[in-house]
């Protein structure tokens, strides 16, 4: 049996493929359900996701995995609204005119985003197309140094530097250029007359969820199973040790995929990950009416968050029982810091109260309830260097023969991580099992082998 450690959408891709391949698999969850963070709540309608979800046109993989489930048909590709609020008022920012009216960046700093979203370089006045090719030119160079060089001090200042405060607060000076750039690259379609293009399955990820549990089969996945120890020796893997409420027990394994958090990998098998993460707290607040018209809201002024995230303004309320969802998102550099030092009657009251002098016709009263969630490893801190701390998905010559990795550290999730990239992770682990257990010599091709098989690290 392989055994796979941890059943987040990782975990169980990695697990459906295996099966694919035809091999036993064991999913092994510490927490009562499976989803990771991809958990959801109940509403009075369709499930939510505890934190802001959706699909960038580029994310290929998941669409490919909803299609052989049969779950496709609930995948919608719908406009998320973004805008910027700024001074008091909110700005939108998608169609060309609103982005030609938005009046804190000068039409030359306008010219000179345009042109790099669109990965054209004019500097020395030539234009060049071909700059932003090869990202590991940009490895090293800090995100500000690289936006003054190569847009104007408005397009940072105006632009970026807001974003890259809520996103990476005090750290955004370690951020590399090619991450920017690589999430340039990430963001998938534009309607140039109407804004971005988002994906979300009709009824909440769970749909997808549900799908890729109900095709691992559930009694291949044990929750509340905490793998506590990983056994080896140089010829490969032996055994995991799973503690549940009611027994600890030692499952037999030929291999293992850890689908979890880096911290995790080091507790079973000693390997350093020296990747920084950054927490994340996230407030899903139900209202009787809508705040904004907006989905996507940044905020670059002072306040407790980073971006309101009004997911009835990108699915509608009827799908809520006519309930509003907003969610309040704000990222965590140092597990110092106020906000993670809260109680959430705490993050509460202050986040409320700061939408209320954002928006002062908000009326609280509004508000049915505000359930936060907390997660103190909810993205990587993209520094400069990071791809040398990528883990890689075969960590044979590194712990034994056998030990796989598919968590947040592994390739697939830079430059942003995302369910598509833990689902290319599980696969890329679950193929190299494949290949490593072909007899030498076997013909046939193996439908299931990722073609990029060979591509990565
Ligand atoms: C605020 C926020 C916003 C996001 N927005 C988006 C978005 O818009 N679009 C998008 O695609 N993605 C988004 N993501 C990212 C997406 O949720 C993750 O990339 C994805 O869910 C990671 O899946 P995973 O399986 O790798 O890890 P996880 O979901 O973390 O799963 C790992 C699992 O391992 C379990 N585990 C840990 N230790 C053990 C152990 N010893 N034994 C057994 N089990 C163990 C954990 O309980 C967990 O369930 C967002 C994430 C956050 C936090």
């Amino acid at each position: 049996m392989i055994s796979v450690i941890g059943g987040g959408i990782a975990g169980l891709a990695a697990a459906y493929r295996l099966q694919q391949h035809g091999h036993d698999v064991h999913v092994f969850e510490v927490a009562d359900e499976v989803g990771g963070l991809a958990g959801l709540y109940e509403t009075a309608g369709d499930p939510i996701e505890m934190y802001y979800h959706h699909l960038s046109k580029s994310e290929e993989t998941i669409v490919e995995l909803a299609d052989e489930l049969g779950v496709a048909d609930h995948l919608e590709w719908k406009i998320g609204k973004n805008a910027y609020y700024v001074d008091g008022t909110v700005h939108p920012l998608d169609k060309p005119w609103e982005i030609l009216a938005y009046p804190h960046m000068s039409f030359y700093d306008k010219f000179r985003l345009t042109l790099l979203t669109q990965e054209i370089d004019i500097r020395g006045g030539r234009p060049r197309f071909d700059t932003y090719d090869d990202l590991a030119a940009f490895e090293d160079v800090p995100i500000g140094e690289f936006l003054l060089e190569h847009t104007t001090r408005g397009v940072y200042e105006n632009f970026f530097e807001p974003l890259l405060d809520a996103k990476f607060g005090d750290r955004k000076d370690d951020v590399s250029a090619a991450w920017l750039l690589g999430r340039i690259k990430f963001r998938g379609e534009r309607d140039l007359l109407r804004g971005e293009i988002l994906g979300y399955f009709d009824g909440s990820f769970k749909v997808l969820l549900a799908a890729l549990i109900d095709a691992v089969g559930e009694q291949n996945i044990t929750t509340n199973a905490r793998v506590t120890d990983l056994a080896y020796n140089e010829t490969g893997v032996t055994s995991v040790t799973v503690e549940t409420p009611t027994e600890t027990a030692v499952h037999d394994s030929t291999a293992a995929i850890i689908a979890a958090m880096p911290n995790v990998l080091e507790s079973l098998t000693g390997y350093t990950c020296a990747i920084d993460f950054q927490g994340a707290v996230c407030a899903v607040v139900t209202m009787d009416g809508p705040l904004t018209d907006t989905y996507w809201l940044n905020i670059a002024d002072d306040a407790p968050f980073g971006a309101l995230i009004e997911h009835t303004n990108f699915v509608s309320p009827d799908r809520y029982g006519g309930d509003h969802l907003l969610y309040i998102a704000s990222y965590i550099q140092s597990y110092d810091e106020p906000l993670w030092q809260m109680t959430d009657s705490e993050v509460e009251s202050v986040w409320l109260s700061h939408i209320e002098t954002l928006f002062p016709q908000f009326d609280q009263t509004s508000v049915q309830s505000v359930q936060i969630a907390r997660n103190p490893r909810a993205a990587p801190v993209y520094e400069r260097g990071y791809r040398e701390l990528i883990v890689p998905y075969d960590l044979g010559e590194d712990i034994a023969p056998g030990v796989y990795y598919a968590g947040m550290a592994s390739h697939a999730q830079y430059p942003e991580r995302s369910l598509n990239g833990g689902i290319v992770a599980g696969f890329e682990c679950a193929d190299r099992i494949a290949e490593r257990n072909r007899e030498p010599g076997q013909s046939g091709t193996d439908p299931f082998v990722t073609p990029t098989l060979v591509s990565e690290e």
